[in-house]
């Protein structure tokens, strides 16, 4: 018989210009091994580098902060190439990520998705933790990254695997629809998942005339004002959002008659009543690119509006804006530091991420 296949030991997968990681590192570490650091100097070289880059941003980043950012935009994006990883960043993340560090940007639908086309050995995952496991989930076999474990998130704290299997101890047969903003633990006892882009399509595609949708509770009552599915609720709810006020929104349009208010549907119905358009961050800034308007106020996130900025000068963003303070975790110190040292390594159980998988495929195999 032929030989099947020749393996070798793991370590040998170290790349010639890493050096081995020390005892007690990271299971990436001991994978990939370690780079030694890069200067972060900021000289001529740099600048002349990195000017294309701060084109992008020259709108929103002053330039006197350039020379802080560029050294580790130019070491990161070196580091990418010999390590033969790949950033994802949320549309929260900051400018200088968002725009001169990142391979794909989005919103968690796109990124899952694109998650799944990535053919890089590691994924640096510029977001939260929850959206790390997502990525892992759905490549088990690659490394990912995250660059502050402790970026966490108020929806998906709100609720565990036990909470939802106590839900289908009581509600028996109704099907369970989680929001992608939830643990690996959570996606695992699931039918399927959804996100901002898509929930209303996910809830409807079940058949069903009555649904479990958790975890955040305004979602779930915006998907049940737009839908004749009876929606079970969690109480949960986003920090940021569940801040803004249908009040505060009416000062602003008192304000200025013509000023645009788009809103992110993680928002209080009071909120929502005031907006022009609800939709998830990437409809949001889709409806921004087509509407154009002069004056426009984005009820979410701080950084989405600065990242829509720059790419639309001609728009001016009224910022009613809340900082997530897990997303601002996110810094282009610690990217770089997860690209050195190969930290943090998103690790899950393989029979949970197994499960979950089943979840986040059943959305993403949703037809559009
Ligand atoms: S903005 Fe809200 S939903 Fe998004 S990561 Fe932060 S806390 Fe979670």
């Amino acid at each position: 018989m032929p030989i099947l296949a020749i393996e070798s030991p793991v370590t040998s997968r170290v790349p010639s210009t890493a050096i081995p990681a020390p005892a007690g590192s990271t299971a990436a570490a001991r994978k990939h091994g370690i780079v030694p650091m890069p200067a972060l100097d900021w000289n001529e070289q740099v600048a002349a580098e990195t000017a294309h880059l701060y084109e992008r941003i020259k709108g929103v980043i002053p330039a006197v902060e350039w020379p802080v950012f560029a050294p580790y935009v130019k070491a990161i994006n070196e580091l990418k190439r010999t390590r033969n990883a790949v950033i994802l960043a949320h549309n929260y993340q900051t400018p200088e990520i968002y725009n001169c560090v990142a391979d794909i940007v989005g919103d968690s639908l796109q990124l899952a998705r694109e998650a799944t086309r990535v053919k890089a050995d590691i994924i640096v995952q510029c977001g939260v933790h929850f959206m790390a496991e997502t990525a892992k989930i759905l490549n088990p076999d690659k490394t990912v990254l995250i660059p502050d474990s402790r970026a966490g998130c108020s929806l998906a704290e709100a609720i565990t695997g036990a909470d939802v299997r106590l839900l289908r101890a009581r509600y028996p047969g109704v099907p369970v629809v989680a929001y992608v903003n939830t643990s690996a633990d959570v996606k695992a006892e699931v039918d399927i998942c959804c996100t901002s882009s898509n929930a209303l399509q996910v809830v409807e595609s079940l058949g069903s005339d009555t649904v479990i949708f958790l975890p955040d509770q305004y979602l779930a009552k915006y998907i049940a004002s737009q839908s004749k599915v009876k929606i079970i609720a969690w109480k949960g709810s986003c920090e940021v959002h569940e801040r803004f006020t249908g009040d505060e929104l009416r000062i602003y349009r008192d304000s200025d008659p013509n000023l645009k208010i788009i809103a992110h549907p993680e928002c209080p119905p009071d909120v929502i009543a005031e907006s022009d358009f609800t939709g998830s961050t990437a409809h949001m800034i889709d409806w921004v690119r087509r509407e154009r308007p002069k004056r426009v106020v984005m009820v979410t996130e701080c950084s989405m509006a600065d990242n829509v900025q720059a790419e639309l000068p001609d728009v001016q963003f009224v910022r009613p804006c809340n900082l997530c303070p897990h997303m601002k975790r996110i810094t282009l110190p610690k990217i770089l530091d997860s690209l050195v040292y190969m930290k943090e390594d998103v690790v899950i159980d393989s029979t949970v991420a197994e499960k979950a998988r089943r979840s986040v495929e059943r959305m993403i195999n949703l037809r559009n």
